[in-house]
């Protein structure tokens, strides 16, 4: 019923590096089980080049005039209607949401881990940072989707860092409530309750890529990633994050740190993240999370995103999903 799906294709060139002899190279291409959506694996080809440890630096020239920051927050950023909120801005722990001044959905949220953290490289994302992070978001879905009926597509996202798509250097996630889905959303969304259980149990059985539970939630590295080191969470029971209770999202924002953990381990500083939510009432849809790494931010660095991305939805990855695995291999209970 799942199909993991992989051709393995092999050209020819006469390589300069060997005197001009003729060489084999080789590639695969695989078709996500559950959206077809191809990818590319890539023999490793230093494509994502290592973090130099010049963050500091980065956060030290952005510090000044960050509107993220505590001694700007306040005055700056704008507050929710009263409908959403009484005080205008959502507080749990040291994390703080307020609205999006660019209008991505028709509900837009930005909420910073801290208001005192500019500088929060990944392998400072605790569980507590990322649990109450995640937690003004589903304040925030709640009110939206309560006050607004119609918009009950939900998502909580994150540009981690310039590369990833921030505009600005101060930590944050991104909160999308819309009355319409996004074109992934959808997708998901028409997945088969059955498809969903028949890749999560064919990727259990198989065990190469499946990293474990961390009770409720399963982790795995995505057979045909949609872009370096993906990373996939699946909340069964649960189809918007509006549904995600206090010991969930817990749990959710422990997996996450995990990931990131890994990352950050791996040597990247820059990611993406989609909690992909579907309406309430969804039937059988788990919810989804998918996370990437990003190019790191450098100088001169090299998109990650190129033609194919951008262009043909396939992303061309180096790092394989099975050397990943292995990388996180102990770290989400398996
Ligand atoms: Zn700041």
């Amino acid at each position: 019923m799942v199909d993991f799906r992989s051709e393995k294709l092999a050209g020819e060139l006469l390589d300069p590096r060997r005197g001009f002899e003729p060489a084999a190279v080789e590639l695969e291409i695989r078709w996500d089980p559950l959206t077809r959506q191809s990818a590319r694996i890539l023999p490793d080809a230093g494509l994502l080049p290592r973090a130099n440890g010049d963050l500091q630096r980065l956060a030290n020239g952005t510090r000044a005039g960050c509107p993220f920051c505590r001694d700007r927050l306040e005055t700056v950023t704008p507050k929710l209607l009263p409908a959403l909120s009484e005080s205008g801005r959502i507080c749990v722990g040291e994390a703080v949401l307020f609205p999006n001044l660019v209008p991505y959905s028709k509900h837009s949220s930005v909420s910073v881990y801290s208001p005192d953290r500019h500088f929060l490289p990944l392998g400072e994302l605790s569980p507590r940072l990322i649990g109450d992070n995640l937690a003004t978001q589903i304040v925030f879905a709640r009110a939206a989707t309560k006050a607004d009926p119609e918009s009950r597509w939900v998502s909580t996202n994150a540009n981690h860092m310039l590369p990833a798509g921030s505009s600005l250097f101060h930590p944050h996630l991104q909160g999308s409530v819309n009355p319409f889905p996004t074109t992934f959303q959808k997708l998901l969304a028409d997945v088969a309750g059955a498809q969903f259980r028949s890749y999560l149990e064919s990727e259990k059985r198989d065990g190469t890529r499946y990293l474990g539970s961390t009770g409720h939630v399963d982790w795995l590295a995505s057979f045909a990633p949609l872009g370096p080191a993906e990373l996939r969470a699946f909340v069964p029971g649960v189809a918007s994050p509006t549904e995600l209770d206090g010991e969930l999202t817990e749990e959710h924002g422990g997996g996450i740190a995990t990931a990131l953990g890994l990352y950050a381990d791996l040597g990247f500083e820059s990611f993406n993240m989609a909690l992909y939510g579907a309406p309430v009432g969804t039937p059988d849809y788990p919810l989804n999370l998918r996370m990437m790494c990003r190019s790191n931010p450098e100088p001169l660095y090299r998109s990650d995103a190129t033609w194919l991305e951008r262009l043909h939805w396939e992303a061309a990855v180096d790092i394989s999903p099975e050397r990943l695995a292995e990388e996180a291999a102990g770290r989400f209970g398996r």
